[in-house]
């Protein structure tokens, strides 16, 4: 039994460690895609155009929005960011599982798209170590950092709209509780409707010759 692809969408506080659950969860299985956002922020060192991000000038960004070229945008500590939605919508209608790891208005905004999406929200274990991993990550000024914590405090807000939290304490331990979570999404009835059909025809069938 497999059901058609899922999408699922991963929120969660900056630093709490989406990028790097998200590199290890489609290193560990094949079944997943992994949406590249468009942004109009600046790269980080080390990442490339086109494997974390298309990287866009706020023009180019607008004129993606005017086109309907993605599915959702928001705004978010100063930048854009948004989904594409070419590539969601081939990958979805090839049976693959695409996930968008986008912030919470994003995430809202694709639930009232799509309502069968999954919405999975990633924290740390505590506050403190949210800090902790935002400041050790390197990659932001402090001025930008008390940003994403003041934001934090607003996403906090938002969280019981998602349909599952997962606690990023143990990596691969997080990894394996986000496979088992998008599994049993699979599960549903809702989702395996051509199944539930075939087999009701066949007890019919069954029924009728005996
Ligand atoms: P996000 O994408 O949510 O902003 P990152 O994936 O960049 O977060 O992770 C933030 C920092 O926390 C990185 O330095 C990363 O190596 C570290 N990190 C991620 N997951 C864990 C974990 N389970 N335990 C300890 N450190 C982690
Ligand atoms: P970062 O700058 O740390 O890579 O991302 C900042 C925030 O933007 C994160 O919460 C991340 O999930 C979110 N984000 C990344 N891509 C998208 C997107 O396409 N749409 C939306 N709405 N948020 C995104």
């Amino acid at each position: 039994m497999r059901s058609e692809g899922i999408l699922i969408v991963v929120s969660g506080f900056s630093g709490a460690g989406k990028g790097t659950l998200m590199k290890r969860l489609v290193e560990k299985y094949d079944n997943y895609a992994l949406s590249i956002s468009a942004t109009t922020r600046t790269p980080r060192q080390g990442e490339e155009e086109g494997r974390e991000y298309f990287f866009l000038s706020r023009e180019q960004f607008e004129k993606r929005i005017a086109d309907r070229a993605l599915i959702e945008y928001a705004e978010y500590c100063g930048n854009y960011y948004g989904t594409p939605r070419d590539y969601v919508e081939k990958e979805l209608s090839c049976g693959r599982d695409v996930i968008l790891e986008i912030e919470i208005q994003g995430a809202l905004k694709i639930k009232e798209q799509y309502p069968e999406a999954v919405l999975l929200f990633v924290t740390t274990p505590s506050a403190g170590e949210l800090r902790r991993r935002l400041s050790g990550r390197g990659t932001e000024t402090a001025e930008v950092i008390e940003k994403r914590l003041g934001r934090a405090v607003k996403e906090a807000e938002g969280i019981e709209r998602y349909d599952y939290i997962v606690i990023n304490d143990d990596l691969e331990t997080c990894v394996e509780e986000l496979h088992g979570i998008i599994t049993a999404a699979h599960h549903t009835p809702g989702r395996n409707g051509e199944f539930i059909q075939t087999m009701r025809r066949e007890l019919e069938g069954d029924q009728i010759e005996n």
